[in-house]
């Protein structure tokens, strides 16, 4: 609904704080649509905003650590302004958590769990400022952009798994986010091409373990179909998918990558830790020569694949040997992109009940040796591209710098000057500047 402009009550505003994983980021704009759908308006600061929602994550301390912060603050906005109303969302609220943080934060008006958008907006109309509102006006406007980012948006996640149902040792996901499951083809498929209608160009599809999509569907439909489906989409020129389990990448779904134009030879696919005691530890359910044999499979289909991997330093009882099995293994495959997360054990876990016994010292030890050789690798392979040309989805115009910014299909960022509207465009550029994690070029 648009606001009536001669309306003399100004329209509601609404504010989301988003921190963590691309789903979260996913979540947050669909009910960013949803509020706008209602007529609601976004405003740049939560403590401004009649309705103020926090997307939470908890996969690590620091930012649930934020999110507190962030939470005691409006307890004090609201302290001034009881009409406010304050939603708590994502992997802080499982199902045990929402009672104890109910009693921890008595300000909070509501609490959803992960992608419960649906819940969250029920919720509010329930709340009497709201009541005269239907949920009709939501339901019409499930896949629209919120109208903030419409003018710049190039790209868009699309959440097509739910949950995991993996039990990794560390990992506190399944417990907030609960079992897998896949959406239903059709939704995946509306959703895209109503993105598509929009303007979007690149769409990001998402899951826990992206490639067990279609597992509780009905048979052939995996995401080899899917990707080839997406791609049929007019207007969407790129695709990507994360993150994947090495378990599920089959030789179906890497032929499919190989064979699709329109799908980027880029693959994030963690490994966790080189060494398959620590592996095994962790739950993960593969060894150190399954991963690689994984990876080179990618690279027989396609050699120059862009891989992205995620690594966890200072695991309980992770020596130095355990230690340099993965900065072997990081050297051995010249992974391009590496998330490294220091170990924090989280409630619930299978590991939190090990002894966190590799010393903060030491994390933050491994952690800088395993991100001075990514850089060292990316800076070599970066220097490949020298006086190469490469094609560019351009994502952004910086006003500071007065250069764009756009991504090749390997996900490698680079930045170049034009006169020209480029926004959404893909351009080939002449790569002229190399650093380990970015490329500056020149319109070819
Ligand atoms: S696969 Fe493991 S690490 Fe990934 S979300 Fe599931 S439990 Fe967590």
């Amino acid at each position: 609904m648009i606001p009536n402009p001669e309306s003399r009550i100004p329209p509601k505003t609404y504010h989301i704080w988003t921190i963590g994983c691309q789903m979260n980021e996913a979540d947050s704009r669909h009910l960013a649509s949803q509020f706008e759908a209602l007529g609601f308006v976004e405003t740049p600061r939560a403590i401004d905003a009649d309705i103020a929602v926090l997307n939470t994550c908890v996969v690590r301390q620091q930012p649930e650590d934020k999110a507190v912060r962030k939470l005691t603050d409006l307890g004090g906005v609201k302290n001034k302004r009881p009409g406010m109303i304050i939603a708590l969302m994502g992997c802080m609220v499982g199902k045990r958590e929402a009672e104890e943080l109910a009693e921890r934060f008595p300000f909070v008006d509501v609490f959803t769990a992960p992608s419960q958008t649906d819940v969250l907006v029920e919720t509010i109309l329930q709340h009497d400022a709201y009541k005269h509102l239907s949920k009709a006006q939501v339901e019409l406007a499930d896949y629209r952009l919120p109208a903030v980012n419409r003018e710049k948006a190039v790209t868009a996640f699309v959440p097509v798994t739910l949950g995991c149902s993996h039990v990794c040792s560390y990992c506190v996901i399944p417990h907030r986010r609960g079992p897998d499951r896949s959406r239903l083809p059709d939704e995946v498929l509306d959703e895209v091409r109503a993105l598509a209608a929009q303007g979007i160009k690149e769409v990001n599809l998402l899951g826990q373990i992206v490639d067990r999509y279609g597992f509780d569907l009905e048979e052939g439909i995996n995401l080899a179909w899917l990707l080839k489906e997406v791609a049929k989409v007019d207007g969407i020129l790129r695709i990507r998918f994360l993150t994947s389990h090495p378990a599920y990448m089959d030789e179906e779904l890497i032929q499919t990558v190989a064979e699709t134009d329109k799908v980027c030879p880029y693959i994030e696919i963690p490994f966790q830790a080189g060494s398959d005691r620590i592996l095994e530890s962790m739950r993960r359910g593969y060894t150190q020569q399954e991963y690689r044999d994984i990876i080179s499979n990618i690279r027989k289909h396609m050699p120059d694949a862009s891989i992205t991997t995620d690594v966890i330093v200072g695991y309980p009882t992770e020596t130095e040997e355990d230690f340099m099995e993965t900065m072997k293994l990081a050297e051995e495959l010249r992974i391009d992109m590496f998330h490294i997360a220091k170990y924090s054990p989280r409630p619930r876990t299978l590991s939190a009940k090990m002894k966190d016994d590799v010393t903060p010292d030491e994390k933050e030890d491994r952690r800088i040796r395993l991100d001075e050789l990514i850089t060292k690798i990316n800076a070599e392979k970066s220097a490949e591209l020298l006086g190469e040309t490469v094609e560019v989805l351009v994502e952004e115009f910086q006003e500071k710098k007065n250069r764009w910014r756009g991504r090749t299909p390997h996900n490698k960022l680079v930045f170049f000057e034009s006169d020209a509207d480029c926004l959404g465009q893909l351009v080939n550029v002449k790569i002229n500047w190399t650093g380990p994690f970015s490329l500056i070029g020149s319109v070819a």
